[in-house]
């Protein structure tokens, strides 16, 4: 049935129905549901087709989204997904874990005039999942194979991106990564609730059945050396995100019963896995009937929190030294979180932990915003005297991360790194100083996006495809 557009005016903006509270928080399956029958299709045709289409601006990789909302609308889910899956790698995973509020649907017109946004993530990720349902999806099937080697080292999204757009084209690719599955941060950091493993690992299956060549628990720097990969191969992509945790200092940061945000996460997610995961079992990375204190505010904050809610936490906290409007996690997590019976504990910082070996409280002083900064956002300051003790056996630091010294970890001489230790690219190629290496996502952005990274490897790729192409045809004319 061909539907019309413009529905906005009659048609409420609906999302994909939500488990209830007390039901999602007993498992790490995802939260949301698909579309019921129909529903993609009436909530497509809310979009107005806008001619300057601000919500494609406003998104990282510049989606075709009037486009593939007007075939959804019409039913024609196959085109919509050729075209949504030639301008985006991992639709589905995007369509899942952007924060659209502050990106596509953040800048959907008709939210202006009084009507909800259309649900742009929603419906992304449901013409990919339908296309995996209907076996729509094609086998990776280079037309022609190129002699031409390409080194991955880290096979997060970015690196991934660029994986899949190289062999698309023929070139031999080789992924390195330090962890024993693939997926970066999708694997090991984002847990099952906003993204179900089973997604990632249907997408490094279909690389590796494209003949990718995955070459994992290897630590570049430590069971091989970089130079070694450069003389391997005729280009390498460096693509291996920010690890370096941000710590607390102060009175008791030493005991036990203190764990970074990371280490948490991922003991969680390999017992998803089904793994064995010592630190788990032992109790500690495990939140279970604990009073569990989680410090900050982003996004990694946010996965802790709920995490330890379905690990059978007594109680969860999170301290966070702005307040609701200032933090930097989004605010559909928040209130997802807030659901599941996290207690946000806004403009309050940890001053020291309290305890003899094992930490049993953290004590934390009130803040006000101050005036503005040069930037234009409020400093916290401390309210003297309102210091109290939230009871804790468990505190999670989730305060963000920074680059490791890949230049002194892999003693590699001449690969430019910013002040803040992130390495330099260019722009637009992402080439970085040493010729014939790039680098592609939180390694040179610092901590940021999924969709980011995407884009990133996406253009490293092209790239790096342009500079082989060029030398092979110098080579051949010069036969
Ligand atoms: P990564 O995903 O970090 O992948 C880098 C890979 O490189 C890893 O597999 C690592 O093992 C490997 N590696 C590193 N060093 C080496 C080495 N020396 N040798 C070999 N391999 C190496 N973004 C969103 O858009 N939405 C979200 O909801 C969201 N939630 C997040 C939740 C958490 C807990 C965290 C930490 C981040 C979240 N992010 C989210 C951010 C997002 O995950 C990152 O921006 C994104 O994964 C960056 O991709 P990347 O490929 O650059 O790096
Ligand atoms: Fe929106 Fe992200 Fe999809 Fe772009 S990739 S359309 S920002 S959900
Ligand atoms: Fe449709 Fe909103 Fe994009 Fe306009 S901004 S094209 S209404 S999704």
């Amino acid at each position: 049935m061909v539907q019309k557009m413009l529905k906005f005016v009659s048609l409420d903006r609906e999302t994909p129905e939500k488990r209830a509270a007390d039901d999602r928080s007993r498992d790490f399956d995802e939260i949301y549901r698909d579309y019921a029958a129909g529903k993609a299709a009436d909530q497509a045709a809310r979009c107005s087709q806008c001619g300057i289409p601000f919500c494609q601006s406003h998104c990282p990789l510049h989606n075709n989204i009037p486009d593939w909302l007007k075939l959804t609308a019409e039913g024609r889910l196959r085109e919509a997904y050729e075209i949504s899956q030639a301008t985006n790698t991992f639709p589905e995973i995007c369509g899942r874990i952007c924060p659209q509020d502050r990106l596509c649907e953040g800048s959907c017109v008709i939210e202006q005039s009084g009507h909800g946004t259309v649900t742009i993530g929603a419906i992304e990720k449901h013409i990919t999942d339908t296309a995996y349902a209907e076996g729509w999806w094609e086998p990776i099937d280079p037309a022609q194979e190129l002699p031409e080697s390409v080194a991955v080292i880290g096979a997060g999204p970015a690196g991934l991106s660029a994986v899949d757009a190289l062999r698309r084209k023929g070139f031999q690719v080789h992924v390195y990564d330090r962890h024993d599955r693939a997926g970066g941060l999708l694997t090991y950091g984002i847990p099952g609730f906003k993204l179900e493993k089973d997604i990632v690992m249907r997408r490094i299956e279909q690389l590796r059945a494209g003949g990718v060549s995955f070459r994992l628990d290897c630590s570049i720097g430590e069971d091989l050396a970089f130079e070694a990969i450069r003389d391997k191969h005729e280009a390498v992509l460096i693509a291996t995100g920010v690890y370096k945790a941000r710590d607390i200092g102060g009175p008791g940061a030493g005991l036990n019963g203190i764990a970074p945000a990371l280490d948490y996460l991922i003991a969680s997610n390999r017992k998803s896995f089904g793994d064995r995961v010592p630190e788990y079992e032992d109790g500690t990375l495990n939140a279970e009937g604990k009073d569990v204190v989680v410090i900050g505010g982003g996004d990694t904050a946010m996965d802790c929190v709920r995490t330890a809610v379905r690990q059978g936490a007594k109680s969860v906290k999170c301290l966070y030294r702005r307040d609701r409007a200032n933090m930097p996690g989004s605010q559909r997590e928040v209130q997802n979180a807030e659901e599941e019976g996290v207690e946000f504990v806004w403009l309050s910082a940890p001053k020291a932990f309290v305890g003899e070996n094992r930490v049993s409280g953290v004590r934390a002083v009130r803040m006000r915003l101050g005036p503005p900064d040069v930037t234009g956002r409020q400093s916290p300051e401390e309210i003297p005297g309102s210091e109290e003790t939230l009871p804790c056996d468990l505190a999670i630091k989730a305060l963000g991360f920074e680059p490791e010294d890949l230049v002194r970890m892999w003693g590699v001489e001449g690969l430019e790194v910013s002040r803040w230790g992130t390495v330099k690219a260019d722009f637009r190629t992402k080439e970085t100083s040493l010729p014939g290496v790039y680098a592609a996502g939180d390694i040179v952005r610092g901590a940021s996006l999924v969709v980011w990274a995407i884009r990133d490897g996406r253009e490293a790729a092209d790239a790096i495809a342009r500079r082989l192409t060029t030398q092979s045809a110098a080579r051949v004319a010069a036969e």
